[in-house]
């Protein structure tokens, strides 16, 4: 595999680790974790962090009732847990989102395909295919966009991105990721927010695929 060049940010990292981050963004730090040792490690501090305030919490007599709901909340099944496995191209929390099962692709046009694998209020994630050489077209963001390759690369007007780089786009960054030649690019995406694009096709078909 290649070298990781572009890593989850440490207040991404910290939240998760907190367990308060919304499923969509949740998941993709979970993916990138199991894929990248640099970003584990970082977690894996941030949880024996969390641990020892819980441990101070628990000198200063705190109920049973109230350590077990903590503990609870720490332990919602809901939460992508980062699993440190890889079943071809998807890692153990992508694999454990697809239940087991190949992706249902669905497509955008261009040979672009995408499969939603969770959206509702909070934000929406799926697994984008996009052929080489193929354009994601041109759009801004209303929130925060997160952007994993799992297979494949991509570039963009801020750089490559290879397997298990993380790309950052929030409503400053107006950008066309562009799949490098060779193999097709597959990308775990989530938002918060649809995206706006900026040519009239695809804003007519967004509500239809919801992107
Ligand atoms: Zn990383
Ligand atoms: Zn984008």
């Amino acid at each position: 595999m290649n070298q990781i060049a572009h890593h989850m940010p440490d207040a991404l990292l910290a939240s998760y680790a907190a367990g308060n981050l919304p499923h969509p963004y949740a998941l993709v730090v979970a993916a990138h974790i199991s894929l990248c040792v640099e970003c584990r490690a970082g977690f894996e501090a941030h949880q024996a962090a969390g641990g020892a305030v819980l441990e101070t919490v628990d000198t200063v007599d705190v109920s049973d009732a109230l350590k077990s709901d903590v503990m609870a909340l720490l332990d919602t099944p809901t939460v992508p847990k980062p699993t440190f496995e890889r079943a071809g191209v998807y890692p153990g929390p992508v694999m454990e989102a697809l239940r087991g099962k190949q992706p249902r692709w669905r497509s955008l046009g261009l040979g672009v395909r995408q499969s939603i694998l969770a959206g509702g209020s909070e934000g929406s994630v799926r697994l984008l295919y996009i052929p080489p050489g193929q354009a994601v077209p041109d759009h801004g963001h209303n929130g925060l966009e997160l952007t994993l390759v799992l297979q494949g690369s991509f570039s963009d007007e801020t750089g490559r991105f290879g397997v298990g780089d993380l790309e950052v786009a929030d409503q400053d960054l107006q950008h066309t990721p562009i799949a490098d030649a060779g193999e097709a690019c597959i990308c775990l995406a989530a938002t918060d927010a649809p995206l706006r694009f900026t040519s009239l096709v695809p804003r007519i078909l967004q509500p239809l695929f919801g992107i």
